[in-house]
């Protein structure tokens, strides 16, 4: 007999403090918590003021979900009051400050543990320590990576094989070699710590963590076995564990309210997002984010602003920087002059932290142009909305693969290089790439969704046909059924054709 005053399942969430990692854990519990579990989110104040409003909600409708604080040691580790989770972070220091704080909650999480005796334990894979303690509490750990099955069998390769070893540049292609499909990169697309080879922190840290990954009792993945079937399996075998999806976990926000509030308070009126999405035309509008972490220079931003309006096309445009006065704003010169102006009604700027989930889900949105956060790349495929990739750090550059060449749910937009700072004068990514991808995306999201109407229509394209381009038509329907949703076959048929020649044979 059970002597616990309930016989509920008790199990214990520990997130990283990032809202990459955050956010989805949350979700999880939650999801948890429906199936009738008691759920209990162990996270510092700042992190639990992001959440709370959700969590309450839950409560109300009578889920048995709570949070638990742990302090977190800002004076011990030298960060400021206040900056306890990864969006705050500026500089490599401040990382490191924070990867030291994963260490330092060992012992109040202990102390947790030995009060409210749980289950079961479901903690990030940046907390290595979190199986031995569980396995002293005699309870199973369950390890909560992030990313997918696919990235997390790319890098496994990467370090088993080491194919960047054997190329002669940073920019010459290699494969990396032992996975389902060929997956190609360059050096420069690979984070800093695999490139330079050299041991640090955080190297230190990923070996733990590999280390962890072995001897815990298994993995569970925000991820569908859909989506990855053969890294499922891949990876399960090459850790030798028991792999769960059981994603994706954003789909437990139901109602506007749900994903208005998930992780933060959105620094727009969500109806006045909606109400401008609700005047525009179905997947018409592209929805630009780069996550909760990525920095971009004045002079980069730019270069989006530039490329955006070069395109033609409507969009809603997240940029990291909170409002400031409007003096400070004319200072940053990171808008072109005149731009919220000209671009009124067609261009929609949410400066600090949107309703993600919310606004992907809105029927007007048609396209998305994303870093490859693992989990935006999944909240985009879940709206059924394709993506522009735009990989910056972390394991993005792994996830533009998997979005371009094995997927194909979207187009690269043509990052070449792996960089957490980017330096202040130098563009990453010019104006006319970002246009490019931009235009190839949205207009074949609507070829599609006129050929689907199946209504007669008339078609006007802001598109200046340039010679080059007369005969391959990249945008039109053809070449997203093959190349892009991959649900048909191309004939081979090669040539542009409107009126054939009586004596040619097109296709044999
Ligand atoms: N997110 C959001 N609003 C924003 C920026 C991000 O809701 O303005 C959410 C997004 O929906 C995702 C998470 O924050 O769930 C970011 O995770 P991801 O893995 O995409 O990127 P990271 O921030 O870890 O680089």
């Amino acid at each position: 007999m059970d002597s616990r005053p309930h016989n509920k399942l008790h199990i214990y969430f520990l997130p990283m403090m990032a809202q990459g990692h955050l956010l989805p854990m949350v979700d999880m519990a939650r999801l948890f918590a429906r199936r009738g579990v008691k759920a209990t989110l162990i996270l510092t104040p700042v992190n639990a003021t992001l959440v709370s409003k959700t969590i309450n909600r839950d409560r109300e409708l009578g889920l048995e979900i709570t949070i638990r604080l742990i302090s977190f040691p800002s004076a011990e580790v030298g960060l400021p009051e206040g900056i306890e989770n990864g969006s705050s972070i500026t500089s490599p220091e401040m990382n490191q400050k924070m990867l030291k704080v994963t260490e330092l909650l060992q012992q109040p999480f202990e102390n947790l543990l030995e009060e409210d005796s749980p289950d079961c334990l479901v903690a990030a894979v940046f907390f290595p320590w979190a199986s031995e303690v569980a396995t002293k509490r005699g309870i199973p750990r369950l390890i909560f990576h992030g990313t997918g099955a696919y990235a997390l069998s790319v890098y496994r390769k990467l370090c088993q094989h080491k194919p960047y070893k054997n190329v002669e540049s940073d920019s010459e292609v290699f494969v990396v070699p032992g996975l389902p499909n060929k997956i190609t990169m360059t050096r420069r697309q690979l984070p800093d710590h695999i490139r330079d080879g050299t041991e640090s922190h955080l190297t230190k840290l990923i070996e733990k963590v590999m280390e962890a990954e072995v001897t815990s009792y298994g993995v569970v993945i925000n991820s569908f076995h859909e989506l990855e079937p053969a890294y499922s399996e891949h990876y399960s075998k090459a850790i030798g564990r028991k792999v769960w999806h059981v994603g994706p976990v954003s789909l437990c926000n139901r109602d506007n309210e749900d994903k208005t509030h998930r992780g933060s308070t959105t620094s727009i009126n969500e109806h006045e997002c909606l109400t401008w999405l609700d005047s525009k035309e179905p997947n018409s509008v592209l929805y630009v984010c780069f996550g909760s972490l990525s920095y971009f220079s004045n002079v980069q931003l730019l270069e989006i602003a530039m490329g955006l309006e070069n395109s033609g096309q409507e969009f809603i445009w997240v940029v990291r920087k909170e409002k400031k006065t409007k003096e400070e704003e004319d200072k940053e010169k990171w808008l072109p002059e005149g731009f919220e102006k000209r671009l009124e009604g067609k261009g929609f700027i949410i400066r600090g932290w949107a309703p993600q989930v919310l606004i992907l889900d809105h029927e007007a949105v048609g396209g998305f142009m994303t870093h490859c956060g693992w989990n935006s790349m999944l909240e985009g495929v879940t709206a059924g909305v394709p993506l522009v990739a735009w990989p910056l750090f972390a394991e993005q550059f792994y996830n533009e693969k998997l979005v371009t060449d094995v997927l194909r749910v979207g187009v690269g937009v043509g990052a070449q290089e792996w960089c957490r700072w980017p330096e202040e004068s130098k563009v990453y990514v010019k104006r006319e790439d970002i246009e490019k991808a931009v235009v190839q995306l949205m207009l074949l999201e609507i070829a599609m969704g006129l050929e689907n109407s199946g209504q007669e229509f008339k078609w006007v394209v802001r598109k200046e046909k340039k010679k080059e381009e007369e005969n391959r038509e990249e945008w039109l329907p053809g070449r997203l059924v093959t190349d892009i949703l991959r649900v048909g076959i191309g004939i081979g048929a090669q040539e542009w054709c409107r009126w054939p020649e009586e004596g040619k044979i097109y296709v044999k």
